[in-house]
């Protein structure tokens, strides 16, 4: 349930402070510290799941509300006009913290494309 080694774990538990911008029973979303985007917010789920890798068939509600959520904090910070969703997962994906945590970002201006086109 809790990593004692885990960043997100830690944030969640109040040992790392952070600048929350919701929490319910079940999650914690918070303002990236290093933001890619006037909105750049977190999604994570209380409970330590590394990867989406170990995400277990019972924790479908879970993930569907930290979806859920997006639009409603997105659209409180002033993204209201669009936003992107990533999850990086793994070494392929470029995951850095691991505790599953949903990247929510965007801001008054359309983003940049979603990943470069390699020149053919
Ligand atoms: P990822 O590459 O998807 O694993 O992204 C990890 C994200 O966590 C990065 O965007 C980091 O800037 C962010 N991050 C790392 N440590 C903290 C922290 N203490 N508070 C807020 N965001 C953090
Ligand atoms: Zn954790």
């Amino acid at each position: 349930m809790h990593d004692p080694n885990c960043i997100f774990c830690k944030i969640v538990a109040g040992e790392i402070p952070c600048r929350k911008a919701h929490e319910d029973g079940e999650v914690l979303a918070f303002h990236d510290i290093r933001p890619l985007a006037p909105v750049h917010v977190l999604v994570v789920p209380k409970k330590h799941i590394s990867t989406m890798y170990d995400a277990a068939p019972g924790d479908e509600a879970l993930l569907g509300h930290m979806l859920a959520l997006a639009p409603s904090i997105a659209k409180s910070l002033g993204a209201g006009d669009g936003f992107r969703l990533i999850m990086n997962t793994g070494r392929v994906g470029r995951q850095e913290v691991q505790h599953i945590h949903l990247h929510v970002i965007g801001g008054p201006d359309p983003l940049g494309p979603m990943l470069p086109r390699k020149e053919s």
